[in-house]
């Protein structure tokens, strides 16, 4: 008996027809409603941190974050990395736009403008395209908010599969000059939150007011570090 299953029809016939969901891989000509249903309940229910930053306290703090790193998260910016599909960025880009839209109206914080930290060079060359800057594109529309490639990046070490002490070194951006903005600078994942932070200080150093961080996910090591983080805070100024 050869028993064939359903994914794998599915998956086949998705291949061939070039429709598949980014998601799950079934048959779909964008992300299919299983997928949206399920990343809108981790929505809900993961609270992302909380970005807390005034435009006095110029260090980096916080990140804004739509989602926690799920498996079909995971697979929607795999597909938006290495395939640049357009229903991946939609609903992510939609879904981190809106999060920028809620945090940046409980600040009452206009945003002037929308940076993306760039990928390696390397990179560029071997996928086409730049996954950070086509996201911040979709988050810059979708806010009506000018996106521009602020940063450059100067070294050409990419951050994926290197040591947890090289991340924690991270990347080296130069920003060009800003003059008293509010700059939103976007990632697709924060792990350790060095390419974020990095990116960060390069605006600010050139002459950005406010520096506001954003990614699509966050892994569960970053998310527990910060309210490790908070809880140390709150605990030693109890004292
Ligand atoms: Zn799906």
């Amino acid at each position: 008996m050869i028993a064939i299953s359903k994914t794998r029809i599915k998956d086949f016939a998705g291949r061939v027809f070039g429709t598949t969901c980014p998601g799950c891989r079934r048959v779909s000509s964008s992300v299919c409603k299983n997928c949206v249903e399920q990343i809108s309940q981790i929505k809900s229910s993961e609270s992302s941190p909380r970005f807390h930053e005034t435009a006095s306290d110029k260090t980096f703090k916080n990140v804004i974050v739509a989602f926690g790193y799920s498996k079909v998260v995971r697979q929607m910016i795999l597909s938006m990395k290495y395939r640049n599909m357009r229903s991946s960025v939609a609903v992510l880009g939609a879904a981190l736009a809106e999060r920028i839209n809620q945090e940046t109206a409980i600040s009452h914080q206009k945003v002037d403008v929308i940076a993306w930290a760039p990928t390696t060079t390397r990179r560029k060359l071997e996928r086409g395209h730049d996954h950070a800057e086509i996201l911040a594109r979709y988050v810059a529309k979708e806010l009506q908010v000018p996106c521009q490639g602020i940063l450059r990046r100067l070294t050409d070490q990419p951050q994926t599969g290197r040591t947890r002490q090289q991340r924690l070194i991270g990347p080296r951006f130069v920003s060009r000059p800003i003059n008293n903005q509010c700059v939103v600078v976007i990632d697709d994942v924060v792990t350790t939150g060095t390419t974020l932070r990095r990116a960060s200080q390069a605006l600010y150093e050139g002459g950005a007011e406010l520096v506001i961080c954003a990614a699509v996910a966050s892994t569960v090591l970053w998310q527990s570090s910060i309210e490790s983080c908070e809880l140390a805070t709150a605990r030693r100024s109890k004292h």
